[in-house]
C-alpha cells in the first residue's frame, strides 16, 4: 500500500557545500511537507546499517566514509506519490545523467558525492523513517 512519505537525507557535500537551505526549499516549493527533520551526524555502524544493501558493492568503503564526515540532514516527506515525484525531483544518482533542473543536476558533485538521498520504494521508505525518528518525533 501506497504511504505517500519518502525518506530523504541531505548529505555531507551538500551541506559543506553550502545547499541545505536551497535544497530545503526546493523540496518545500515541490509541495513536499515535512514530517520530520533533524540536523545530525551518522554514526559508522549507522551509515554501514543504512547502506547494507550495498556491502558487496565496491564503494560501500567509501560510501559509509563520506557518509560519516559531517552532518547531514534527515528527514521525513509526504506528498502524494512521494516516493517516485522525490526520485523525480532529485534526479539519477550519477549527476552527470541528471535531468536539468534536479537537485543533483544542480548541487551534486559526483555520483558518489550527490548531495541527496531519497528511498526507492514505499517499504524502504518506512523502514528508513522508522531508523532515523521514533513515533513521536513524527508530526
Ligand atoms: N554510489 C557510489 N557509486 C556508485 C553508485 C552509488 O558511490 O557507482 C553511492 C551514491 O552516493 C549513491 C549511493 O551509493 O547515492 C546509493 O546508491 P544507489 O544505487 O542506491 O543510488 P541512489 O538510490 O542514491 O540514487
Ligand atoms: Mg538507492
Amino acid at each position: 500500500m501506497a504511504t505517500n512519505r519518502t525518506f530523504t537525507m541531505l548529505k555531507p557535500d551538500a551541506i559543506e557545500n553550502g545547499h541545505m537551505g536551497k535544497i530545503i526549499d526546493m523540496i518545500i516549493e515541490a509541495g513536499f511537507d515535512i514530517k520530520a527533520m533533524k540536523y545530525t551526524k551518522l554514526t559508522e555502524d549507522q551509515a554501514k546499517e543504512f547502506y547494507a544493501v550495498h556491502a558487496e558493492r565496491p564503494f560501500y568503503g567509501e560510501l559509509v566514509e563520506y557518509m560519516t564526515s559531517g552532518p547531514i540532514v534527515a528527514a521525513i516527506l509526504e506528498k502524494d506519490n512521494a516516493v517516485e515525484d522525490f526520485r523525480t525531483l532529485i534526479g539519477a544518482t550519477n549527476p552527470a545523467e541528471a535531468a536539468e533542473g534536479t537537485v543533483r543536476k544542480l548541487y551534486a558533485e559526483s555520483i558518489g558525492r550527490n548531495a541527496v538521498h531519497g528511498s526507492d520504494s514505499d517499504e524502504n521508505a518506512e523502514i528508513e523513517g522508522k531508523f532515523h525518528f521514533t513515533a513521536a518525533e513524527i508530526f
